[in-house]
């Protein structure tokens, strides 16, 4: 009787997990660990003068754990790896997509569910062939063979794709030549290979340049393509990313609409979907130890998974949403020196570092020679360096000795970091702020920390405890079937 009870209540936990999720969210901040969560929270608690956590939406979740995230080749994995792991289940080596370590051929979740006939989508705020959207369905050694992994993408099926566009459009093989030595491996592209836009259109996707054009255009579209709007579409660009949103994102690249958007278009379409969504840029920020810019894209990430979360009021039965990350970036310290934080002094600055880079790059422009006065505005402009964050006598001198360096050897004092060379005082200036505001950074790359997982919805208890990266993907097919 016992056993036969038991065998019940298995198959009623079975049923009542079994075959009902219907909506799948599935979020990964990249490079987001638990302090740039974390971080965020306190911040906006100090800016109410508290000590304490103004709550995110993604915190708000019942349920949640923490993910291991190195990688089959590496203690410290990179965005393909960890990526092909959210997205398949199985671990990878560093710079490799949609393969085991082995090199066999992975399928993704995204891509078992389009075999089962949901609708899917994949979101982000940087290129649409990048690592982590790319691991939902692209099978490269190279996660740079950029060309190979968006014409992939082409025939996916999938859905909807939002993002900054692709990295390579055009191929780097025209006429049997190679046109740019590229230092990985990279798939040779026969002569005559076509635009990846074009490639896409051949293929039944609708191609719309920004929200506004999407909007007009989805009503049409069978799949649709949403890149980062430029004048009309500009079929030869490069699409890297997003501006930052310390920069000033406009309103209709937050993913918050994007999400809704991405949301309509699918539901209206299938009535099942699964959407992933990307916060790219937290990783970007991070790789440039550039805090502000890190809480400011976490907030915008975190926007979206509000917007998820108003969708599962409407559907609590049938959604689930996960939270995640690939990785953390930067080894990002809450405390530096002291018992204290001092997060709210990140509200002064108004500019990603790599945009105060760029505007002290033009200062030093056609070999010229900036004045420390002229530096120093920039810095008071843009850092509140100097008016409301005080410089002590050894910060202003310490910041005084970077700018001769980079006067004498303007090029050569760059700091090199993953997505952009920053110049040595822009790289000093957001470091000193960040120290002040003690926060504490170990690298300009990925570690090795645990990452969040939080979930809710149908099942969501599953994701708790101290999991891998492999484990979620198993269990977002569990629940679907
Ligand atoms: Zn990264």
């Amino acid at each position: 009787m016992k056993r036969f009870l038991y065998s019940v209540l298995c198959l009623c936990a079975c049923l009542s997990m079994n075959a009902q999720v219907k909506y799948v969210f599935y979020f990964i901040g990249d490079g987001m660990g638990p302090n740039q969560v974390l971080a965020t929270e306190m911040y906006l608690a100090e800016l109410q003068g508290k000590i304490g956590r103004n709550r995110l939406g993604m915190t708000q979740l019942p349920y949640s754990g923490q993910l291991a995230t190195f990688s089959a080749s590496n203690g410290i994995t990179d965005s393909s790896a960890a990526g092909t792991a959210l997205a398949t289940g199985s671990k990878a080596n560093n710079g490799s997509l949609g393969l085991n370590a082995k090199g066999d051929t992975l399928t993704s979740v995204a891509e078992q569910l389009k075999a089962d006939g949901w609708g899917v989508g994949l979101l982000t705020t940087v290129a649409i062939d990048h690592a982590t959207p790319a691991a939902f369905y692209a099978n490269v050694e190279s996660r740079n063979d950029y060309y190979e992994i968006g014409r992939q993408l082409a025939y996916t099926g999938f859905d909807f794709f939002g993002g900054a566009g692709f990295h390579n459009p055009d191929p780097k093989y025209k006429d049997g030549k190679k046109e740019k030595k590229g230092k990985k491996k990279v798939t040779k592209q026969p002569a005559g290979s076509p635009n990846l836009y074009d490639l896409a259109e051949q293929q039944g996707y609708t191609i719309a340049s920004g929200y506004k054009q999407a909007l007009e255009k989805s009503k049409q579209a069978e799949k649709l393509i949403l890149v980062q709007p430029t004048d009309g579409i500009d079929r030869s660009k490069k699409g890297s990313n997003f501006p930052y949103c310390i920069d000033g994102r406009e309103d209709e690249l937050s993913l918050k609409l994007l999400t809704n958007f991405a949301t309509e278009f699918l539901q209206s379409r299938n009535s099942r979907f699964f959407l992933m969504v990307e916060g790219g840029m937290i990783d970007y920020a991070c790789h440039g130890r550039d805090g502000a810019a890190a809480i400011q894209e976490t907030l915008d990430f975190d926007g979206a998974i509000g917007f998820a979360l108003e969708f599962y009021e409407s559907h609590p039965d049938e959604t689930l949403i996960i939270v995640t990350a690939d990785h953390e970036t930067g080894g990002m310290a809450l405390g530096n020196s002291d018992y204290t934080l001092d997060l709210q002094l990140l509200k002064h600055q108004h500019c990603s570092a790599g945009t105060l880079s760029d505007e002290l790059n033009e200062l030093y422009k056609d070999n010229r020679q900036p004045e420390w006065d002229e530096v120093r505005a920039l810095l008071e402009k843009r850092l509140e360096l100097y008016t409301a964050v005080t410089v002590e006598d050894d910060e202003d001198e310490e910041l005084h000795d970077v700018f001769k360096k980079t006067v004498e050897n303007r090029n050569d004092s760059d700091v090199k970091t993953l997505y952009k060379d920053i110049n040595a005082l822009s790289n000093a200036a957001i470091a000193l702020l960040n120290k002040k505001a003690k926060m504490g950074w170990t690298s300009y790359s990925h570690t090795a920390a645990a990452v969040p997982i939080f979930a809710i919805g149908k099942g969501a208890e599953l994701f708790t405890g101290w999991q891998d990266n492999t484990d979620v993907a198993p269990k977002i097919i569990r629940l679907t079937r």
